[in-house]
């Protein structure tokens, strides 16, 4: 049996439907109601619970052997640089789920961590040098959700030093794809970007608000190589943190270019410079995950944001007509 926690939020509920299609049992678990989880599937054992309490961790990972934590409040900058407490409080989340795994005996543990965790003074010019898993110390990471996501990196591996839990570390960097989160305030860039040229085209004001000078780069991983790498890390040997990202790195410019160009229309760019930004430049250095697995997220972002933006569009429409 896989434990997924957060299987209603957009990676979770990608990884449940992988792990069927494999032909896994999947005990799947979010805080959410289960109305509001972007994927449903009835072969999973679906329980909503929420997992910042140790008697709900040590309940779900009975008769487990694999446990994916997923689980986190989190959203994209607008969210996180506004509620840093919320996203510290999932340290619990990750605590009780390791105490569980030790009390329960399970195999292996999996821990989403973030390119968050990586310090601000790396990441200060548009130019940036992708980020290598070295660099994460001396330590400066995005105040509240990357030090939460740092802290519980090293909990993994005590964890695993101290009382031999099998726990493995991905550093995912910039997740994007259908069934994410697209409005409400945690959305993040590309599929935010996707929803306001959506709303251009069907409204014909082809005014949007972009966040920052639009200069500021990033690098964005298409939904099936996360699940692909994520896979791949939990059945391999490797131990430390490692990164899971796309080496494609863009402005977010040249990312609404392409939106541009799927949505077949030009927008009028304003630009907030009071809106949160995050770091200036951000990538992610994939020699290690190359050495290690022989292949990287390579996912083009046209192909991606066109099934992205696809999905998007189908709900905004639905929207639309009530
Ligand atoms: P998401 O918000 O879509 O999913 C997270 C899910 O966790 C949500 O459904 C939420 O309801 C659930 N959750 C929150 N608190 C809970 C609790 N107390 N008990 C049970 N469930 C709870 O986010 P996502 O994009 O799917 O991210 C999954 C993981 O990957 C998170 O740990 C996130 O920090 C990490 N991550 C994501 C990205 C990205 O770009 N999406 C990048 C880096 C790291």
């Amino acid at each position: 049996m896989e434990l997924v926690a957060g299987a209603g939020g957009f990676i979770g509920g990608a990884l449940v439907s992988q792990l069927l299609k494999e032909g896994k049992e999947v005990r799947a678990v979010d805080v959410k109601p289960f109305v509001n989880w972007y994927q449903h599937h009835n072969e999973a054992q679906n329980l909503m619970l929420d997992l910042k309490f140790e008697q709900n961790c040590r309940a779900v990972t009975q008769n487990v052997e694999n446990v994916w934590n997923l689980a986190a409040d989190m959203g994209g900058m607008g969210f996180i640089e506004n509620h840093k407490a919320d996203c510290m409080l999932s340290v619990l989340i990750n605590t009780n789920l390791l105490l569980a795994a030790k009390q329960n005996k399970i195999s292996k543990y999996f821990f989403s961590s973030s390119a968050c965790v990586y310090p601000g003074y790396k990441q200060g010019d548009a130019n940036v040098i992708p980020l290598k898993e070295d660099d994460v110390y001396p330590a400066d990471p995005e105040d509240g959700y990357g030090w939460e996501k740092l802290f519980s990196e090293r909990m993994c591996r005590h964890f695993r030093e101290d009382y031999g839990i099998q726990t493995r570390v991905a550093r995912y960097h910039n997740v994007y794809g259908p069934f994410g989160t697209y409005t409400g305030g945690r959305e993040k860039a590309p599929a935010a970007i996707c929803r306001r040229l959506i709303e251009a085209k069907l409204s014909g004001n082809h005014e949007i608000v972009i966040w920052g000078d639009g200069n500021q780069t990033r690098s964005f991983m298409y939904i099936d190589d996360c699940i692909r790498g994520s896979l791949t890390l939990m059945e391999s040997n490797y131990k430390d943190p490692i990164n899971i990202g796309s080496a494609e790195m863009v402005t977010i410019n040249q990312l609404i270019d392409i939106v541009e160009e799927i949505a077949g229309i030009k927008v009028l760019r304003k630009y907030d410079l009071k809106a949160p930004q995050g770091v200036r430049g951000r990538s992610s250095d994939n020699t290690l995950f190359r050495s290690q697995f022989g292949w990287e997220p390579d996912t083009k972002l046209m192909v991606g944001m066109e099934e992205t933006y696809r999905w998007i569009y189908d709900r905004v429409k639905e929207s639309r007509s009530y």
